[in-house]
């Protein structure tokens, strides 16, 4: 760096010495429980100055971990800390062939990190450098499900006495396309073919309207009711289903197409009014963007760990505030405080926040990552502390390392009558 260089810097950074990032660590744990979770953390040439990011995949992890250990974190050492566009840049065509869920989560881990760094450094929540607060705390949506209508409707009820006004109900025995399975054994098979819980897209589209229109009959248009199809649907049924829910006034439905057929949702536009939310396991942006920038859908709802972090969130999440659709990022059961936290930041700073999906965590969580966010009558607070606001105790980390997972740690695999693959 020259001298006028060198003097430009040191006026960009308020005169804080060049920081360099000397070391990671790859930290990955159960939780205590049964997580999948991966940790980057970055340490920096400032002694006790270090970041933490999440590049958590639930369905293979130790692909990610190899990438961070062998990959990424050779690469990142000697860098300069401060360059986070720059360096989620060039970490990003360093792979040559970009993007797809494993090159992300690694990005998502070094881009967190980076951003927790910058936060400690300026004494800022992450929050404040990305514009500030816009709202008070973050609302999430619950998630119930019933065994039939009767069990459904006291689920949603229940939600709303502990104070939540979104929720999300799913219906039936087990996992997603609950409502459309035929029970094992039953219904015509072929000879010596698969006998599992069998999925049947008709049955679904026919079960699941009488679902809310039972709850509506009974709680109300209050609760903002969600639900979530899980790509299970194919082309006209996923149209009709979204069809049959306009009466019930739905806050959103989710992913009632795979990212395969999402061209179908001009045909939902063209027959109802629905709410379409779409793009957990989106992972590349020309997934989203062409649906946000034609106004095919209401909600973006991408996994921030796996789209490559805070810097291409918040992208989105600008991209969405244009063209007028909402951003609801992912969360589920699997995921990790610090990427609920990272969601956190860019959904109190953001004008087209529409919802966050809500995660919790038992007590052990809290223990291991002391700032681990918590919801409070439907509304996510962090702590207001410099960077993410998040620590890890890796001491508590390694009496809980990862786990292997059964199969592999492949998701399951829903099959038709015939015993066919549903898409998840
Ligand atoms: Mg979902």
């Amino acid at each position: 760096m020259n001298a006028a260089a060198q003097q430009q810097e040191q006026r960009a950074t308020r005169g804080l010495p060049p920081l360099t990032i000397t070391g990671f660590k790859v930290i990955a744990t159960s939780g205590g429980g049964n997580y999948h979770w991966i940790f980057l953390k970055l340490l920096t040439s400032e002694p006790g100055l270090y970041g933490i990011g999440s590049a958590g995949n639930h369905f293979q992890p130790f692909a990610v971990i190899a990438a961070l250990e062998k990959h990424l974190g050779p690469w990142l050492i000697g860098k300069q800390v401060d360059r986070i566009e720059d360096l989620w840049q060039s970490a990003q065509y360093r792979t040559y062939w970009r993007n797809g869920p494993i090159n992300n989560n690694v990005l998502s881990g070094m881009d967190m990190a980076l951003w927790d760094i910058k936060g400690k450094r300026a004494g800022m929540p992450v929050y404040e450098m990305l514009g500030g607060k816009v709202r008070d705390a973050v609302p999430c949506y619950d998630h119930v499900g019933g065994q039939d209508k009767e069990s459904a409707l006291a689920a949603v009820q229940k939600s709303m006495a502990a104070g939540w006004r979104y929720i999300r109900v799913q219906y039936g025995a087990g996992g997603y396309g609950g409502g459309g399975f035929i029970p094992a054994g039953q219904g015509t098979r072929p000879e010596g073919g698969y006998q599992g819980a069998a999925f049947d897209e008709e049955l679904y589209v026919d079960t699941i309207p009488g679902v809310f229109e039972y709850v509506r009959s009974k709680a109300g248009f209050t609760p903002k009711l969600l639900h979530d199809v899980h790509s299970h649907l194919s082309g006209m049924n996923a149209v009709e289903l979204s069809r049959r829910l306009q009466p019930y006034q739905l806050f959103f439905l989710e992913d009632v197409l795979a990212p395969e057929l999402i061209q179908y949702y001009r045909q939902i536009r063209q027959v109802c009014t629905t709410p379409q939310a779409v793009g957990e396991v989106f992972s590349h942006p020309y997934e989203y963007v062409p649906l946000v920038t034609e106004r095919l859908i209401d909600y973006v709802r991408c996994r921030v760990s796996a789209t490559g972090g805070i810097t291409p969130i918040k992208k989105l999440a600008t991209l969405c505030e244009y063209f007028g659709v909402k951003t609801a990022f992912q969360e589920g059961g699997d995921n990790d405080p610090v990427n609920l936290l990272a969601a956190y930041h860019v959904d109190i700073s953001s004008t087209a926040f529409g919802i966050q999906e809500e995660n919790h965590f038992p007590p052990i969580v809290h223990e291991m990552l002391p700032g681990t966010p918590e919801i409070r009558k439907g509304y996510l607070y962090g702590n207001g502390k410099p960077g993410l606001g998040i620590d890890l105790n890796e001491q508590l980390a390694a009496k809980h390392p990862l786990k292997e997972a059964p199969r592999g740690g492949a998701y399951p695999t829903d099959r038709t009558l015939d015993g066919a693959v549903v898409r998840p």
